[in-house]
């Protein structure tokens, strides 16, 4: 059984809310929200962090990012703005060591970022 608690949702180990789910890319809403809309979107690949990815990676990056824009507008936070967000490594904050999008929206954010 794989350690990595994202591989663990993937594999249906632990559950998780989904809000899409295909061959390549999961994404599910987070068990602590930061704002009104707040879905991770991962890539089924264990992936820890931006710094890990390679070449054919960037494919999959790219669908992770169509599928942003897809549950944006599923959540009717195109136009009014959300934020995406990946924390990599100690400074950023990042917790779980698989790569992942934050979507997040529904509220106005500030910046910096704190
Ligand atoms: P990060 O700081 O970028 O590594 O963010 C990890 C995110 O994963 C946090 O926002 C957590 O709330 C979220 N998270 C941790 N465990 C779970 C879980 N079991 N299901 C959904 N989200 C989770
Ligand atoms: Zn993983």
């Amino acid at each position: 059984m794989p350690e990595c608690l994202f591989c663990k949702i993937i594999s249906g180990d632990i559950p998780a809310k989904k809000a899409y789910d295909d061959d390549q890319i999961l994404a599910f809403h987070d068990i602590n929200p930061q704002a009104p809309v707040h879905i991770l979107i991962i890539p089924k690949k264990h992936i820890p962090t931006v710094g890990n990815l390679e070449d054919p990676d960037y494919v999959v990056v790219g669908k992770m990012i169509k599928v942003a824009k897809t549950l944006a507008a599923e959540n009717n936070i195109t136009a009014s703005g959300f934020r995406l967000v990946f924390n990599n490594n100690k400074d950023a904050g990042q917790v779980v060591f698989h790569l992942h999008l934050h979507l997040l929206g529904g509220r106005k954010f500030t910046w910096p970022p704190g």
